[in-house]
């Protein structure tokens, strides 16, 4: 059964986003004027304002910007501590996330973290919440 999560902000272009998480796509609008990959999803490119855009599959690779551990609780669902990282995704926007398999101390400017998944539900329905983890191991 999939985990109770806070109740994720919803509008046309996020409900467009959490649908590709339930077949565990990572997908961001990316201008089809100038290519650029924008987020959070909206109505136009920030670069160069066309509001064409299509939604791109993206690596699912990740390098670590910062990240943060709150130490009170904000959500019953997230249990402090909490550490929530800041990731340069390989194709350019930044996205905000919570590391997996990784202890906080762990965590180096600049590593390298790879989209894992988690199953999630709130009031608008079940979908998948990316995360982040340290590679997977080549064998
Ligand atoms: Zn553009």
């Amino acid at each position: 059964m999939a985990t109770a999560r806070p109740v994720r902000a919803m509008d046309p272009y996020a409900e467009q986003f959490w649908a590709f998480t339930l077949s565990r796509e990572l997908r961001l609008q990316r201008c089809a004027a100038c290519g650029k990959f924008r987020w959070p999803p909206g109505p136009t490119c920030d670069r160069c304002l066309s509001d064409d855009f299509a939604w791109s599959p993206l690596s699912g690779k990740a390098k670590v910007l910062s990240w943060t551990t709150f130490r009170r609780g904000y959500f019953p669902e997230y249990p402090p501590p909490h550490t929530v990282v800041a990731l340069e995704l390989a194709e350019g926007p930044l996205f905000i996330s919570y590391p997996v398999d990784v202890e906080p101390s762990d965590l180096r400017d600049g590593m390298t973290l790879e989209l894992r998944w988690i199953d999630a539900t709130d009031k608008f329905g079940e979908y998948n919440l990316p995360v982040f983890g340290p590679p997977a191991a080549r064998g």
